[in-house]
């Protein structure tokens, strides 16, 4: 199996996945959403609110905030030390207190951690009027993405099959294709369509299958397309988003560390069952 990358920066991946099968894409993609672990506020003590909002909407906002989690430093509650009470290596607390007229943002949450804090701090919390206020203490938590979506460390992680486009000798070159084509993939080149390569990389990766340009061509009254879009179930483009918790490049391994340990342990118990 090889694992190319077309881009990886802190926060967006975009690879290819070559020789591997669909069950296999699909594993990857929700460990990386369910299985890699971060920090996120679980349990909140409200001292005051006498904002508009709910004390119940108030702590759903602030447990979406990402906050940014080093695991060399801190673990899941349920494999702590502290035996899931709470301590230093699984939880961080945070104070909030504030008085309108203000517009409340992340960057009032005052951490007991300085690393481990809201990746921005421009979330807005709730607006506050003349005279209100919110005074509260929040505590973060480590726990995975498949306990609660505020765990989840990706905004967007999907994949799709790698296109294959196939043009047969029956293309005229008539073009009709190419002004269909909504993502740019086509050209014509002597006399007869093909797919575009920009900065020496083919486009046919850009390829959404649609298949507006298998529709274009039927409408020219042939029998059969001339351009023909399949999808190589062996190849799977990627991309997947940070919400900034972690650097996506760690939240991949992770994700792949998990597929190899839960294997091993499926392994464990298989020879012990022999
Ligand atoms: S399937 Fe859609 S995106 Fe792909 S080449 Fe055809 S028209 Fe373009
Ligand atoms: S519409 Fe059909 S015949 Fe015309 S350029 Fe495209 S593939 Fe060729
Ligand atoms: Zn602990």
């Amino acid at each position: 199996m090889d694992l190319v990358f077309s881009r990886l920066d802190d926060s967006v991946a975009r690879f290819t996945i070559h020789g591997a099968t669909p069950a296999f894409a699909n594993a990857l993609r929700r460990s990386m959403i369910g299985e890699v672990p971060t920090l996120a506020i679980e349990d909140i003590r409200i001292y005051d609110n006498t904002s508009v909002l709910f004390d119940e909407i108030l702590a759903h906002r602030l447990g979406m905030i990402p906050i940014k989690t080093d695991l060399s430093q801190y673990s899941p509650r349920a494999d702590c030390s502290c035996g899931g009470v709470g301590c230093p290596g699984c939880t961080v607390t945070f104070t909030l207190s504030a008085e309108g007229p203000k517009m409340v943002t992340s960057g009032d949450l005052i951490s007991m951690d300085p690393k481990a804090t809201p990746v921005l701090d421009n979330i807005p919390i709730i607006k506050l009027w003349e005279g209100q206020k919110v005074v509260l203490e929040a505590t973060a938590e480590v726990n995975y993405g498949k306990e609660h979506a505020k765990w989840e460390p990706t905004l967007a992680c999907g994949y799709k099959e790698f296109p294959v486009i196939t043009i047969s000798e029956n293309c005229d070159g008539c073009g009709k294709c190419v002004s269909e084509c909504p993502r740019d993939v086509l050209e014509i080149a002597d006399g007869k369509v093909s797919i575009r390569v920009v900065n020496g990389e083919s486009k046919e990766k850009d390829c959404s299958m649609c298949r507006l340009c298998e529709t274009a061509c039927l409408d020219t009254e042939v029998e059969e397309s001339a351009i023909k879009i399949d999808a190589d179930s062996t190849r799977f483009i990627f991309v997947v988003e940070s919400d900034g918790s972690l650097p996506v490049k760690e939240i991949i391994e992770r994700a792949l560390l998990h597929i190899k340990s839960v294997s091993t342990d499926l392994i464990d118990a298989l020879q012990e069952g022999l």
